[in-house]
């Protein structure tokens, strides 16, 4: 299917004017005029279907399996450029270039039935297997800040594992969500699969996310997102997998090749705006080549600031809530061009960052900011960056970079700071498969261990044994 520009544009308009209209029951729901699949209008029906549809699921082959993946991973090239802009306008946030990427990414790199690996072991005393089977119905909780590309990565694996899922998607992206739903029902659907393998509802609140919760049909939990739902679905006494935030340091020593670094940590940091929890968040720059690398950045688009004009910025972007700063969500995901807009300061669209140097304790370097603002501490030491960065990551053991070519200083850095990635010498999207080895996944399970998650982090390990036979050497 070739899809037009202007093709896209009139979906796209479509599925955004269906923000504000009712939404009316049909096979699926009708939202403005579109049908989207395996989307209800309670959660108790999307419930139920998806527990009917897991165990049509549960007797199809794997080879069939792989047949609605490879659908699936069709729709999504097909129809990238249609979410990565759904995805732009509901939410006001990120870029569309990188949004189409990340959505390739999910269909080139999300692993499918190949991930489920059998383990035997044979003996004396017969024969041993250990396959991973399906929880059953998944109760999935996505971000706005990836929301399509979780949906649909989170899909691939949960159906390649045998189970089926509903989605209690961010309010703040529900269109775009609600379309790659659509988008998965329709996929499976044209090679003969079974309806409502993954479903949602039109209207996700915290209501409909306390039915699935507390819902028997539901088995397992998968949470993506702030610190807040992770910690609140770890404690709903189900199997839960908790992927949450990050604050992913940088360092930079003086054995680095600190033109590539410049580049590397400045195309990481702009990346859909600095949305992925992987992004570059702050940098520890060895004092001795800090100016070189802020010439560097600022070749490859950064714009510098100073501290009069970063402690202006700091009233724009954050605000103070019972006595604690945090990020002001009206400019999460912005261009560093509006985000300057705002002290006063017209740049070009050659401007992707914003940078600033800055002290340990500012809050551009504690708080996990999302934007395209990266601050930069200058230190004396390894000792020095490697301390500070460990603290800024604050024990979330989510993502860390460094650029150096000290294998001591690399080695020793990814002991202490303990994280889930981390990514030397390269763009921090190395970490999701971009231009690096390993999959895709944009949901890294730090808190719950599973980290990278794939097929086989939805599955239950299950024994089988065959005693005194089945041995045959
Ligand atoms: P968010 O925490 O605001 O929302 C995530 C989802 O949780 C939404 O569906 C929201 O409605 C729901 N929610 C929020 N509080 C809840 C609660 N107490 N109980 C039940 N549901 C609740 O996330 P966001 O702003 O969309 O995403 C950004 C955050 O997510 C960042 O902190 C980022 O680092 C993190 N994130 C982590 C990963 C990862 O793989 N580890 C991936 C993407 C985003």
């Amino acid at each position: 299917m070739n899809i037009s520009e202007k093709e896209i544009e009139g979906i796209v308009r479509q599925v955004v004017e269906g923000l504000s209209a009712a939404p009316a029951p049909a096979d699926g729901t009708v939202i403005n005029g579109k049908k989207y699949l395996g989307v209800f209008e309670n959660m108790e029906d999307a419930i139920d279907a998806a527990y009917k549809a897991q165990k049509i699921l549960y007797d199809i082959s794997l080879e069939r399996r792989e047949e609605m993946i490879a659908s699936i991973r069709r729709h999504i090239l097909e129809e990238a450029e249609i979410m990565a802009k759904l995805g732009v306008e509901e939410t006001g946030m990120g870029r569309v270039a990188d949004k189409i990427l990340k959505h390739r990414y999910v269909a080139w790199k999300t692993p499918g039935t190949e991930d489920l690996k059998t383990e035997a072991i044979s003996g004396d005393k017969g024969l041993t297997l250990y396959e991973l089977g399906p929880f059953g119905v998944i109760g999935a909780i996505t971000p706005s800040t990836n929301p399509s590309e979780t949906v649909l990565c989170n899909t691939i694996g949960m159906i390649a594992g045998g189970n089926t899922v509903v989605f209690n998607p961010h309010p703040g992206a529900v269109m775009t969500s609600l379309y790659a739903v659509d988008l998965l029902n329709r996929a499976i659907q044209e090679v003969g699969g079974p309806a409502n393998l993954a479903v949602s509802v039109a209207k996700p609140t915290m209501k409909t996310n306390d039915v699935m919760v507390k819902s028997p049909k539901v088995k397992m939990l998968v949470c993506t997102g702030g610190p807040g739902v992770v910690k609140a679905m770890l404690s709903s006494g189900k199997k839960a997998i908790g992927a949450g935030a990050g604050n992913p340091p940088v360092i930079v020593d003086d054995t680095a090749d600190i033109e590539k670094a410049g580049k590397c940590i400045i195309d990481g940091c702009c990346f859909d705006n600095n949305l992925p929890c992987t992004a570059e968040k702050e940098v520890f720059a060895f004092a001795n080549i800090a100016d070189e690398l802020i010439y560097y950045m600022m070749q490859n688009g950064a714009y510098l600031i100073d501290r009069d004009q970063m402690e202006r910025l700091e009233k724009v972007v954050l605000v103070e809530k019972d006595g604690k700063y945090c990020i002001n969500k009206k400019w999460v995901g912005k261009d560093a061009k509006k985000i300057l807009h705002e002290i006063g300061i017209e740049v070009g669209d050659e401007v992707r960052c914003i940078i600033c140097e800055a002290q340990f304790e500012d809050h551009f370097v504690q708080i996990e900011l999302m934007m395209p603002i990266l601050a930069i501490v200058r230190v004396a030491d390894i000792d020095t960056a490697i301390s500070m960065a460990v603290k800024a990551e604050h024990g979330l053991r989510h993502t860390a970079h460094m650029h150096s070519k000290n294998i001591d200083n690399l080695t020793r850095f990814a002991r202490e700071v303990e994280t889930t990635i981390f990514v030397k010498n390269a763009p921090s999207y190395a970490a999701l498969g971009v231009g690096s080895e390993g999959h895709c996944t944009f949901t890294i399970a730090g808190p719950t261990g599973e980290g990278l998650t794939s097929a086989k982090s939805f599955t239950r390990r299950r024994k089988c044994t065959m005693v005194d036979s089945f041995r045959i050497v």
